[in-house]
């Protein structure tokens, strides 16, 4: 008997698991309130920091040549930081982590700090002064203050800086470089449209940054900050913007659905303990199939079947490569053993059997509570008013039991699977 789960996953009652998956108001303060204290004391440390940290650590030696055959102030290789926002609170899939796991769960709240860097000629190509080491240190230097005074642990990573707040949070730092003299034509251009304001002399809010000048910067010279396997520090490339509009885009294409299901199954990778499986990756596998079941009837008020369809495709996707949709020739999978893919494969094939069992052959609706509970764990409602039998999806397999998801295969119509056109925001 087909039934329709809808309600339990996705609904205003409050036991509803999408309600159950919300990270507490409280927590969810107490983190902005850790990040913002974060940024303080990394904003005010770095205001004089000449006197804090030796200048041939935290500027390269080129760029001290540079600065000073240009007779430039050396304070001046870099300005005032701006923050950012990233990862899963950027793109509002944040869940609150399960509880009575061993190690525990933590949240992983993604700060961006973005350094405006004076750029200099190195090896006939433009390099941030500040040295990824030294800003590496500073930083570091500075959040252990705060970390020794709030009792929060300091860990060493080879791409942001951590800071652990109790045994279920931490606050990545992700420390990138922004050429300085673009970042000023476009606060300047921001101001001269009166669309920012500064709090006091030279500073820009993180509200106007995020909303003004970081969507602008251009792709080609934002550095992150980065370890090698020795400790030592270097640049790479790298654009954050990138997957965050990528997974926008996909919202707005296909709705907040998108956002939902890719929750469920984060949940999903929790419960079942496969740490590894990275969001990211899934909520790939999610965009994947609203992509390709455009043109079909919408999963419209029924995340049930949209969670079904993803897990029907799930163990196949994950069988494969994961590219990274915004960088050609790198995936999102890269650092997956051969082993870790036939444990999330085989979690996967699992999944799609227990949400088959509940949602399509399923005799009694204690039947699909039993199989909800076992794929998505005890935060999914134990309350089998909230599961009904689907009639329409009964009807619908009776006349074609060749297609059991006859109800998703209706009305194909024209519209092209890819949108038409590029969009240049990173020229
Ligand atoms: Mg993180």
């Amino acid at each position: 008997m087909p039934v329709n789960a809808h309600k339990a996953l996705n609904s205003a009652n409050e036991s509803c698991y999408v309600k159950k998956l919300k990270l507490p108001k409280e927590r969810e303060d107490e983190l902005r309130a850790v990040r913002d204290e974060l940024r303080d004391a990394i904003r005010s440390g770095l205001k004089d920091w000449t006197d804090r940290f030796p200048i041939t650590e935290m500027i390269t030696r080129d760029a001290i040549v540079a600065l000073n055959s240009e007779q430039a102030d050396i304070t001046e290789a870099f300005g005032r930081p701006k923050f950012r926002m990233q990862g899963s609170f950027s793109y509002s899939t944040v869940n609150d982590p399960a509880k009575s796991k061993t190690p525990p769960l933590q949240i992983d709240l993604d700060d961006g700090m973005f350094l405006p860097t004076r750029y200099i000629s190195r090896d006939g190509a433009l390099a941030p002064s500040v040295a990824a080491d030294g800003y590496f240190r500073a930083v570091e230097q500075l959040v252990s203050d705060v970390c020794e005074k709030n009792g929060w642990t300091l860990k060493q990573k080879t791409s942001c800086v951590r800071v652990e707040i109790d045994r279920e949070a931490h606050v990545d730092i992700a420390l990138y470089a922004v050429p300085e003299k673009e970042f000023a034509t476009l606060v300047e251009t921001a101001m001269a449209q009166e669309r920012v304001i500064r709090d006091g002399f030279m500073d820009l809010r993180d509200d106007d940054f995020g909303n003004e000048i970081y969507g602008r910067l251009s792709a080609d010279q934002m550095r992150l900050a980065c370890r090698d396997d020795d400790g030592r520090g270097k640049w790479i490339p790298s654009d954050p913007r990138k997957l965050e509009d990528w997974f926008r885009d996909a919202v707005r294409e296909h709705g907040d659905q998108v956002r939902f299901v890719s929750r469920y199954l984060k949940a999903w990778r929790d419960e079942q303990d496969l740490a590894g499986l990275a969001s990211i990756a899934l909520m790939w596998a999610v965009v994947e199939v609203f992509k390709n079941h455009q043109g079909y009837r919408p999963f419209s008020g029924r995340d049930d079947l949209a969670l079904l369809a993803v897990a029907r495709e799930l163990p196949e996707i994950l069988r494969q490569e994961i590219p990274n949709p915004v960088v050609s020739g790198a995936r999102l999978d890269q650092g997956w053993t051969q082993a870790d893919r036939q444990t999330f494969t085989a979690a996967a094939i699992t999944l799609e059997a227990q949400l088959e069992a509940a949602l399509i052959t399923s005799s009694t609706l204690q039947t699909t509570l039993k199989h909800m509970l076992a794929a998505l764990g005890s935060r999914f409602p134990i309350d089998v008013s909230l599961l009904a039998g689907d009639m329409a999806q009964a009807v619908g397999t009776v006349a074609a039991p060749e297609l059991l998801t006859a109800n998703l295969l209706e009305t194909k119509d024209e519209r092209p699977a890819v949108k038409l056109g590029g969009d240049e925001r990173y020229a």
